[in-house]
């Protein structure tokens, strides 16, 4: 049996320094800053505007737009440069504890290589109704995984939405 107080300071013991409410929630949207821009170079290039960066420590680590066609590379999703670019400048294939931003909800290919980098938190802008995967992390995570995920979409979804929507309108 514990008591109330000793609950509380366990709790107390476990929890990150304490911050400003909406610190965080800044800093989320500077780096998705990052990734919009880097979104915008995609469209400027015919490409699917999708922007990610990959954050770790406060720093960045990695940053990547989407480029599949004119890398004649299908993998060359805005998610998968950036990881590669991360892993490449951390000297290790693992960045346990990185946070990656991406404008767009990630792909279910993305989203393993994430697993696969064991990426700590996921931050998304625009959901994707019709491949995007960040939903599988949700709940216990992906099935047979022993890495879990800590997603969140929403943040500055309307400029990521925005710019594919305006992307999509011009092509037509
Ligand atoms: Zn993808």
């Amino acid at each position: 049996m514990t008591t109330p107080r000793e609950r509380a300071g366990r709790r107390g013991s476990v929890r990150a320094p304490r911050r400003a409410p909406g610190d965080d929630t800044a800093r989320d949207a500077a780096w998705m800053g990052r990734a919009l821009r880097l979104a915008r170079a995609s469209a400027a290039r015919q490409e699917v505007p999708v922007g990610a960066v990959v954050v770790a420590g406060g720093r960045l680590l990695g940053s990547g737009s989407n480029r599949p066609i004119g890398r004649r590379d299908p993998t060359a999703h805005a998610e998968i440069v950036a990881l590669r670019r991360a892993a490449r400048r951390a000297g290790n294939c693992r960045l346990t504890g990185a946070t990656l931003y991406v404008t767009l909800e990630p792909c279910l290919m993305c989203l393993g290589a994430m697993v696969q980098a064991r990426i700590a938190r996921l931050v998304y802008g625009a959901a994707d109704p019709k491949v995007g995967a960040a939903s599988l992390m949700r709940g216990r995570g992906l099935r047979g995984l022993n890495h879990r995920i800590v997603a969140s979409g929403g943040m500055r979804a309307a400029e990521c939405a925005a710019l594919l929507k305006e992307f999509f309108r011009g092509r037509r």
